[in-house]
């Protein structure tokens, strides 16, 4: 009976219908968030049939978003968050302060109080995890920069917001004493309980962060390796899961941060292990059904009737969204002299709401500051700006051929950070790339280097990058499954591509753009399993070495008393 089994049928009724929707979505070739969002619309309470549990599906969204943190943070070192530090801080402050005094000027035009103006605001100025997360992670654009940029920007954002959290019952209680709208903003701010409860609240966090950075760093790490030696994949499986949400959880319980930053900060402390990419691979499976639930929740949450009901406002909550907070980001990035290009991306990836601003709206009707139509705004808003935000990469998509072409020097400008060492010859021809610099691609490299051929490697890890620069190898730092990163190397001019990396589906993804890109070029390849040699043959590999075939000849050889090979 599914009444019976509220948690059991929301999922299912969630999944299953995302899926129907989503792959009708593909079919028709939109984004298939739009069909998640809508799968949620026909759960929800507005439309006629059945009614999953709201509080559940929102529930089950944020393991979602532990997920996708902890992701991020396995690939996020603390050099990386270092080295962003003096935009993302600066520009998500300034962001946030715009969107807000926006918030508040609509508030006021719908003749709220100041304070329910500032917390409509709030709302407003947050972007999603989600949403961005998965927006860069379709793009390859994580590892980038101006990626980067926007996780740092986001991380951020969310600290802001957790210290919202916090303030804003003391902030209603001292305003509610002299009645709503006598709170000035005098009162607003100030006051001992007022400065106490913020101290408290970043004592906690900066409690929390030193707790990771100084034993988390320690103890996690070797808590994965231990389990990586029992050889049990269940229990690896298993350790990562619990690591995952653990730390989410403690750090929510016990130090009030959010269960976004917990996580991130789990998957960062693991992001120097060399089992951060397996642990990453482990969670994906889980984490994108989870993301998925994320959509069906916000779904669930609109009530279609309101743009009839209520259309100028919600086309202004809209219009802040959309223009209002790109437009600050947008100026903002450019003022610290990043490429047009950085500057778009980044604020079409924060030109949307999401489960803060949720939470945060919630709060604010419970303490009774923000008006329910505040909190249906919001909602509109917030699944308005969802469904556009697709387009806003689509756009970007568009004109990037435009923005390279002028963007190029500016560019160069924009990256003081990266790495000192030669840059990449762009005369380089007849070369050989290398992706992936690990066990295999090091001797491969290595060996043609002291053939006298001239190599160049693509390598994901960006320390790993450095230290090779470092040593006067040409690097090109990113994933080389992204176009952006395999257009870096040369490839129409190059002799021969060796991708020496262990995962099969991009290595494929790797094969098949190199091939359009250079018919001729002679790419060898590495599997672990029969099937992957097929899939790469067939997508253009001319010889796919396969490991552990390798590794049975070596044995035989010994086993028959032959020479080893070198
Ligand atoms: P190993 O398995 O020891 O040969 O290591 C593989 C190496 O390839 C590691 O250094 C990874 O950082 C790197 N790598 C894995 N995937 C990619 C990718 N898609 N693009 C570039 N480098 C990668």
């Amino acid at each position: 009976m599914p009444h019976d089994t509220p948690l059991v049928a929301t999922i299912v009724a969630g999944l299953v219908l995302a899926f129907v929707l989503g792959a009708l979505a593909n079919r028709f070739r939109v984004s298939p968030l739009v069909g998640y969002l809508l799968a949620g619309v026909a759960v929800g309470p507005y439309t006629p049939g059945f009614v999953a549990d709201r509080a559940l599906s929102l529930e089950l969204a944020e393991i979602g978003v532990i997920l996708l943190m902890f992701g991020v943070g396995l690939h996020f070192s603390l050099k990386d968050l270092m080295s962003v530090r003096w935009i993302a801080l600066p520009g998500a402050l300034a962001q946030i302060a715009f969107a807000t005094v926006l918030g508040m000027a609509l508030g006021h035009a719908l003749g709220w109080t100041l304070l329910g103006g500032l917390v409509f605001g709030l709302a407003l100025s947050v972007a999603s995890t989600v949403v961005l997360l998965r927006a860069l992670q379709e793009r390859h654009l994580l590892d980038s920069e101006r990626g980067r940029i926007a996780v740092g920007w986001l991380i951020v954002e969310d600290l802001a917001m957790v210290i919202a959290l916090v303030l804003l019952p003391a902030l209603a209680g001292r305003t509610g004493a002299d009645g709503p709208a006598a709170g000035g903003l005098a009162s607003l701010l100030g006051g001992p309980s007022l400065a106490a409860t913020l101290a408290i609240t970043l004592a906690k966090a900066a409690a929390f962060v030193a707790l990771m950075l100084i034993v988390g760093r320690r103890i996690i790490p070797w808590i994965l390796h231990y389990v990586a030696h029992t050889g049990s994949r269940e229990l690896f499986r298993l350790a990562v899961l619990a690591i995952a949400l653990g730390v989410a959880f403690g750090a929510a319980q016990l130090f009030g941060v959010s269960f976004a930053l917990g996580a991130f900060f789990a998957g960062m402390v693991l992001s120097e292990s060399e089992l951060s990419h397996e642990a990453a691979a482990e969670t994906l499976p889980l984490r994108d059904a989870f993301a998925v639930l994320f959509f069906v929740s916000v779904g669930m949450l609109f009530d279609p009737a309101i743009l009839l009901r209520d259309p100028w406002p919600v086309l202004a909550t809209v219009a802040i969204i959309l223009v209002g907070k790109s437009l600050a980001a947008l100026a903002i990035v450019l003022m610290f002299r990043h490429a047009l290009g950085t500057a778009l991306m980044i604020a079409a990836s924060l030109a949307q709401i999401g489960e803060f601003s949720f939470i945060l709206a919630g709060l604010g009707v419970g303490l009774d500051v923000l008006p329910e139509r505040g909190r249906d705004l919001i909602l509109a808003g917030a699944i308005l700006s969802i469904l556009a935000n697709p387009l806003f990469f689509v756009v970007l998509d568009r004109l990037r051929p435009w923005l390279e072409r002028r963007g190029g020097a500016a560019d160069a400008v924009a990256q003081p950070a990266a790495p000192a060492g030669p840059p990449v010859p762009l005369d380089l021809a007849d070369h050989a790339v290398i992706v992936g610099y690990g066990r295999v691609g090091r001797l491969v490299g290595e060996a043609l280097a002291r053939a006298g051929r001239p190599v160049l490697v693509i390598e994901d890890k960006s320390e790993l990058a450095g230290e090779l620069r470092g040593q006067g190898i040409a690097v090109v730092s990113g994933n080389a499954a992204a176009p952006e990163v395999l257009a870096a190397a040369s490839l129409a001019r190059a002799r021969l591509l060796v991708v020496a990396i262990p995962n099969c589906f991009e290595g494929g993804q790797i094969v098949e753009q190199a091939r359009a890109i250079n018919p001729a070029l002679d790419i060898v390849a590495r599997a672990h399993f029969d099937a992957e040699v097929e899939h790469l043959r067939g997508l253009g590999a001319g010889v796919v070495v396969m490991g552990e075939r390798e590794i049975a000849r070596a044995m035989i050889e010994h086993a028959l008393g032959r020479p080893a090979p070198a």
